[in-house]
């Protein structure tokens, strides 16, 4: 299987330092920073396969990082779609913060743990300017329980599409929030449905990985789980094989594990 979408991770650097982060970004983060060799690598993989249809930014925050976009824009392949997962703090420099950039669609991330930040109301003041200006926008709701839907309010009355995702038993999250009570029910990387990896992440310093999770960022094996070859001979990667293995799912299915959990526990095991 080849990857539709590629997800870039710019770097840990945030405005914000949510309690729930997967991969503990905030003010001070430096722990990884793409670099502009990594920017061309990753230009050229995705010119080189036509079968990535969309480049996803995120992070940290990405639109912190003006002047990598605008690298982006000029080394990638023209029909390859743009999207980006933020925290809408550029909310008040809008439209003047895209211009010369060509983003197709935002996610705008907002959930209890955004609320120290951000309120509902700004944030669906920024999702309202970014529809005028014709680039698609959701928002990408961590969510937790019944109570997380009066949150969801504002966004539902000015007609912005909520999309729910789960938490991430990662970085910040699985250590100051999380604490052994488990609440995943599938891999985030992976579809229930069609088990594909469609969606690759790449983490700079490291490289492409299917996982966007702890093989990713917080695993003593997440060497195993890297690649820094060219992308479209990705499906060869261990990784691969053992998340679309037929002995991954029966063992979970049999586990009382959340999937990260598992995945971390049932891989540390496998052979390297
Ligand atoms: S969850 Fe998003 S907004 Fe919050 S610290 Fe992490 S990257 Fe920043
Ligand atoms: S640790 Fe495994 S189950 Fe969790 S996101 Fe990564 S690949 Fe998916």
């Amino acid at each position: 299987m080849k990857a539709k979408e590629v997800y870039v991770l710019l770097s840990d650097l945030c405005n914000f330092k949510c309690e729930h982060c997967l991969n503990s970004s905030g003010p001070q983060s430096q722990r990884w920073r793409l670099s502009e060799p990594e920017i061309q690598k990753i230009c050229s993989d995705i010119n080189a396969d036509p079968q990535v249809q969309q480049i996803h930014f995120s992070g940290g925050e990405p639109s912190l990082h003006l002047d990598w976009l605008k690298l982006f824009k000029k080394n990638l392949r023209e029909d390859v779609t743009w999207a980006m997962t933020s925290n809408g703090w550029f909310g008040s420099r809008l439209p003047s913060f895209f211009e010369g950039l060509r983003f197709d669609k935002i996610s705008l991330s907002f959930d209890s743990y955004h609320l120290p930040y951000i309120s509902a109301e700004k944030l669906t003041e920024t999702a309202l300017k970014l529809k005028d200006m014709k680039i698609e926008v959701d928002i990408l709701f961590t969510f937790e329980g019944p109570k997380d839907l009066l949150l969801t309010k504002a966004f539902k009355d000015a007609g912005i599409p909520v999309q729910f995702c789960q938490i991430v038993e990662s970085g910040r999250h699985d250590k100051e929030v999380h604490q052994g009570k488990s609440l995943q029910t599938g891999c985030p990387s992976l579809p229930q449905e069609s088990r594909a990896l469609e969606k690759i992440n790449y983490i700079p310093g490291k490289g492409y990985t299917y996982c966007c999770g702890p093989l990713a960022f917080d695993s003593h094996r997440e060497d195993s789980f890297l690649y820094t070859g060219e992308l479209k001979n990705m499906g060869e990667t261990p990784l691969y094989k053992e998340l679309t293995s037929e002995a991954f799912l029966a063992n979970y299915q049999n586990s009382d594990q959340s999937i990260c959990h598992f995945c971390v526990n049932y891989l540390s095991k496998a052979p390297q």
